[in-house]
């Protein structure tokens, strides 16, 4: 019974209010910056500090991009790979491999 009582036409006249959006990032030049902190030790929460960026921009940022941009696959049987010895992301030539680049030429 209450909403019956809502004025119907505020709805039209007054412009739909928008919360003001950040501006778009440009992810493809802070990546550098934000991979260069993380190397020195910098917690997510760091890196987003020193680089003006809202916390849950970078989880998100970091979340959607982390395995998925870092490494390119150029060919159908390369698997993503965490190494074993290192936990180093890298491309495998194949699922059966699970050492990364660096790793198989320190055990070989
Ligand atoms: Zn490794």
């Amino acid at each position: 019974m209450e909403y019956a009582h809502k004025p119907a036409q505020s709805a039209q006249t007054s412009p739909t209010p928008r919360p003001p959006r950040p501006p778009r990032l440009d992810w493809a030049a802070i990546a550098p910056a934000i991979a260069q902190l993380r190397r020195q030790g910098c917690s997510n929460r760091e890196t987003a500090r020193r680089l003006g960026l809202n916390i849950k921009t970078l989880e998100a940022h970091l979340r959607r991009h982390r395995l998925r941009n870092a490494l390119p696959m150029d060919r159908p049987d390369q698997v993503r790979r965490t190494c074993l010895n290192c936990d180093t992301a890298f491309v495998a030539d194949g699922r059966f491999l699970r050492l990364c680049p660096d790793c198989r030429a320190m055990f070989s």
